[in-house]
């Protein structure tokens, strides 16, 4: 449970109740994201009031039904206008489905997608973010010249599925250890994108990689922002390149349902992206020391197992 900022406590609770609609997972694994760490250290916009459950990269056994599922982060209202023009990852009322850090979390039946048999529950888990790079990739080109900048593992994620799909990527991150995971996964890496590029991503989230996105951008180039910045953040761009060379800026937020089966199945049929970001696992109680571990080396997702 979260107290407060900083404030992590494992605490035994009363068992999730369901309401209707609601189905009870046992939590198998649970993975953490740079979103956790903002949760942690600062609180976020869509935690509900403390003390509350978090954790949101969740897959488990549901207790009703014996099926191995992967518990979405949110379920989209259906009602609202981009709902009803199919854009549900910008729903402007969705429920969020937080408390993947605990032995058990209750969840709306609609969030709930079946995991592929033969992928272990650890896997599964990290097709909530990597549902967001399938996303982001949506909102790109079919450009064939494709430079990222950052190689956390937004950056990586959304490298496996474009070298995946043939393209010809250039990752850029200061990092020699996230540069090397980069090439492993097929892509170029460099500290800083020095070309332009047709097709660019932001996986930073800071005001200077969003501006340094824009300036690596061909003339007719796209940039598709994923990182996001905290909240009210501005940042100014040169008019002549947005004009002139009519570059795109689209926005990518999150994923729609059909993403997260998409990302289920692409963990299903190639482990290597796994293989590259798997972190250690961990308790429930060593959950703290690893929100605070500095984030620098390779970049790595950490598995909560609730039940060691
Ligand atoms: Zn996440
Ligand atoms: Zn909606």
């Amino acid at each position: 449970m979260l107290f407060g900022p900083q404030d992590l406590r494992v605490e035994e609770l009363p068992e999730p109740g369901t309401a209707d609609g609601e189905a009870l997972v046992e939590v198998q694994a649970a993975t953490t994201c740079g979103t956790d760490v903002k949760m942690w250290r600062h609180g976020h916009r869509v935690l509900p009031p403390y003390p509350c459950r978090f954790g949101h990269e969740t897959a488990g056994v549901r207790t009703d039904t014996g099926e191995r599922v992967l518990v979405s982060d949110s379920v989209a209202c259906g009602a609202c206008d981009p709902c009803r023009a199919g854009r549900a990852q910008i729903c402007r009322s969705p429920t969020w489905v937080l408390g993947g850090f605990a032995e058990r979390i209750a969840a709306p039946a609609a969030a709930l997608h079946p995991i592929p048999d033969g992928l272990p529950a650890e896997a599964a888990a990290m097709a909530e973010p990597l549902a967001a790079a399938v996303h982001a990739v949506a909102r790109g080109t079919d450009a064939n010249d494709v430079g990222i900048l950052g190689g956390g593992p937004m950056g990586l994620m959304l490298t496996s599925l474009l070298v995946g799909q043939g393209r010809d990527v250039t990752v850029a991150d200061p990092h020699e250890e996230r540069r090397e995971q980069a090439e492993e996964l097929g892509a170029n890496a460099a500290e800083g994108l020095d070309d332009r590029h047709a097709l660019v991503f932001e996986a930073v989230g800071r005001v200077d990689a969003w501006r340094d996105a824009a300036a690596a951008a061909a003339p007719g180039g796209v940039v598709v922002l994923v990182g996001g910045c905290p909240s009210g953040t501005e940042v100014s761009f040169q008019t002549g390149p947005l004009h002139y060379e009519e570059l795109e800026f689209r926005g990518s937020f999150h994923h729609s349902p059909e993403e997260i089966d998409e990302a289920l199945a692409v963990l299903a049929a190639d482990r290597a992206l796994w293989r590259t970001l798997r972190g250690p696992t961990i308790s429930l109680e060593q959950l703290p020391e690893a929100l605070r571990a500095p984030t620098r080396g390779p970049s790595r997702k950490w598995v909560v197992n609730p039940r060691l």
